[in-house]
């Protein structure tokens, strides 16, 4: 594995966003669960991303091995729905 995970998903999770949490705003604002600072994901960003899956920050073959670990198939859609879009952020 070349990437670390600091939270794990699981079924029974709370969803962290839902789209009625958007408002107005252009960027979801969350903590890192490391460090403790304020990272931001822009919506935009995300929605032009669906269709490949990923920013051009995640390289192919760090999609290839996220998708492997996430169970994400095929047609870039996770195993319970929805197509998620990765992204790499700084902190
Ligand atoms: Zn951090």
């Amino acid at each position: 594995m070349i990437f670390e995970e600091i939270e794990k998903a699981h079924i029974g999770k709370k969803a962290d966003f839902t789209s009625e949490m958007k408002n107005n705003s252009k960027n979801y604002l969350f903590h890192c669960k490391k460090c403790d600072d304020i990272l931001k994901i822009n919506y935009q960003n995300q929605i032009d991303n669906c269709w490949t899956g990923h920013s051009n920050k995640i390289e192919n073959e760090l999609y290839e091995e996220l998708k492997k670990f996430y169970n994400i198939g095929l047609f870039n859609k996770f195993i319970d729905g929805g197509f998620p879009v990765f992204d790499k952020l700084l902190c």
